[in-house]
């Protein structure tokens, strides 16, 4: 089969490779129908994911249908449609049974797939610990609508959990990348009295408010003014960074108002620092961290009942053996891209 592999550092190439096989009695085999290319396989691709071991197939966000399982693997059975989740977890430990899956201490937990061992921009995947990474698609859900769940929707849904937003409050949102924007439809079920997207590009404002025309759009420059201007405390009663630019975290705190929440989503390549005497007497709770894709089943549901829609962001689709092209187009943000869908 053909598997999208990461060479060396500046290097991938679709080579082909054996089709995997079962290897623990808690794995499942997974036919890939689509998967996408997130900017984590863009960190791989840089050399800046340490972690991510050369000659592995990359791709993390994907769905499938099973199509082979080991003994011990009983939530899913060959035929079912999944979607797969980016973090492996065992689901016994301390953290797991917690909700805190990204800190699974599993020696095989945390992200693997697409970084320490095999993963979707392929047509076969070996999912370890399936009866926690894999996730039943409803009939009346598309792989398109369903594509997202384990990965990028997984995070918008965490962010918007941890953050506690209530319907009196004024949510601001930095960064509409695609992340952003599955963030910013979790906040939308919350139904806070405001929502303001933060973001400098002028691609990215025009998709937002062609598609959530009720958001309040502004660019870095005049984020600040505008959210004193148009908050009722003083600023934002909650502060979501999904941008993790330069100066995105500064811009975070100084947004928000008096004993707001702010919470981290934004992964940065940079050391950040945190001024103290500057944000004394603010009283800020920060809130940090990588996804923990616990809620996938939950996600899943709300698409099916069309209260979640992430297809606007596929803006375009490729076969495999094209995946070339549709790295070139998703790295250089070519064409108004937001997500590829390979299939
Ligand atoms: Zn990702
Ligand atoms: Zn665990």
């Amino acid at each position: 089969m053909k598997a999208y592999t990461y060479i060396e550092k500046g290097k991938f190439a679709l080579v082909e490779k054996p089709k995997p096989v079962l290897i623990e009695p808690t794995d499942a085999i997974v036919r890939v129908t689509m998967s996408s290319i997130c900017s984590s396989d863009l960190h791989i691709k840089h050399g800046s994911v340490p972690r991510a071991v050369p000659g592995i197939t990359v791709g993390h966000e994907m769905v499938g249908v099973v199509e082979e399982v080991g003994a011990d693997v009983t939530k899913v059975k060959p035929g079912d449609r999944v979607t797969v989740n980016v973090e492996t977890f065992c689901g016994e430990c301390f953290f797991c049974k917690n909700g805190y899956v990204n800190n699974c201490t599993d020696p095989n937990g945390g992200w693997a797939l697409g970084c320490r061992i095999d993963g979707g921009q392929t047509e076969y995947v070996r999912v370890p610990l399936a009866n926690q990474g894999l996730n039943h698609i409803p009939d009346s859900v598309t792989d398109e609508q369903a594509l997202f769940v384990g990965d990028v929707l997984a995070t918008g849904f965490w962010a918007a959990r941890i953050s506690e937003i209530t319907e009196n409050d004024t949510v601001l949102i930095i960064g509409a990348g695609p992340t952003g924007i599955c963030t910013l439809l979790c906040v939308m079920l919350k139904q806070p009295k405001r929502i303001i997207v933060c973001e400098k590009s002028e691609e990215r404002r025009r998709f937002v408010q062609e598609y959530y025309p009720d958001v309040s759009l502004i660019t870095p420059e005049e984020c600040k003014e505008f959210v004193m201007n148009n908050s009722d405390h003083g600023g934002a009663d909650r502060v979501l960074e999904v941008a993790g630019a330069d100066d995105t975290l500064r811009l975070a705190w100084e947004c928000a108002r008096p004993n707001a929440i702010v919470t981290v989503v934004a992964l940065y390549d940079k050391p950040q620092t945190l001024p103290l005497p500057d944000m004394y007497g603010k009283n800020l709770t920060f809130k940090t961290g990588g996804v923990d894709g616990c809620d996938c089943e939950e996600i899943l549901h709300l698409i099916e009942e069309g209260k979640i829609d992430t297809t606007p962001l596929i803006t375009h689709r490729f076969p495999l053996n094209k995946i070339e092209e549709a790295y070139r187009i998703f790295e250089n943000k070519l064409e108004r891209v937001i997500k590829v869908g390979i299939v």
